[in-house]
């Protein structure tokens, strides 16, 4: 897994069970992909049925993944609340952490990232933290100062692997597309922030996320330290999320 480049399909707040099972039944159909990790992170009602559809694996093992986990741990009287504990339960594999959506309407920021994490970790779950400069940030040129905040969340944390998302707020469904230099640049950037927060030993990836669509997905997985993609819009159609797959695994 962590030498393979990961594509995974980040559905939000989309998916009904029939085009669900047709969309994960077309995936697992595909030609085997050697150098691809696929993930699919449907919404939390639908981790069940993706993880059941998954697991006769047909070509591709395909992880399950969460879109987002409760700050509190275990079970408790936190009404809506769904826990790490839990989504193990159901198969889980990954997690998502720290949107930029989770931030913008439910206001989300470090402290409560660092108990999800920890809450991810303890478990033996993957923690996918998802970074990214806003365009008000970029244009100020303080972007890296933006992503090196959100990227502390990680010091001390007891973990010799970690995976991150660089998702710039202004690309994400904007179908504004960081350029080469840009991605590049930050890549290599949070690379070197991970290895002095989480040590030099540990096993990275670097996801690049924001608009990332068929015409793109070469160009973006050719760029250094891009380890694959988190992809939004493009992951809700079999044909589209299916060439970006191909694309990783030729790069
Ligand atoms: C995302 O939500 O993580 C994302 C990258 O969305 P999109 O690909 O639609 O920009």
């Amino acid at each position: 897994m962590w030498d393979k480049k990961w594509v995974i399909g980040n559905w939000k707040m989309n998916g009904r069970l029939q085009n669900n099972n047709a969309l994960v039944h077309k995936l697992r159909s595909m030609p085997v992909q050697q150098k691809v990790c696929i993930g699919i992170a449907p919404p939390t009602v639908y981790l069940s049925q993706v993880h059941n559809a998954v697991q006769i694996v047909l070509n591709n093992t395909i992880h399950t993944c969460a879109q987002d986990v409760s700050r509190f741990a275990g079970n408790g009287a936190y009404t809506g609340e769904v826990s790490a504990e839990m989504l193990k339960d159901v198969g889980v594999d990954v997690v998502l952490i720290g949107h930029s959506e989770r931030s913008l309407y439910f206001n989300e920021k470090n402290d409560i990232q660092r108990h999800k994490i920890e809450n991810v970790l303890a478990v033996g779950l993957t923690p996918l933290l998802c970074v990214g400069e806003s365009l008000k940030e970029r244009e100020d040129g303080r972007e890296k100062e933006a992503v090196a905040y959100q990227l502390s969340v990680l010091k001390g944390l007891k973990t010799d692997c970690f995976a991150v998302a660089y998702e710039p707020v202004w690309a994400i469904g904007t179908g504004k597309v960081a350029n080469k230099e840009q991605i590049a640049d930050m890549h290599a950037f949070i690379y070197s922030e991970i290895l002095s927060l989480c040590g030099n030993d540990a096993k990275i990836r670097v996801l690049y996320g924001g608009s990332v669509d068929p015409a793109n997905a070469a160009d973006i997985f050719a760029v250094p330290h891009v380890d694959g993609a988190l992809v939004g819009g493009a992951s809700l159609t079999y044909e589209a999320f299916s060439d970006i797959i191909r694309a990783a695994e030729q790069a």
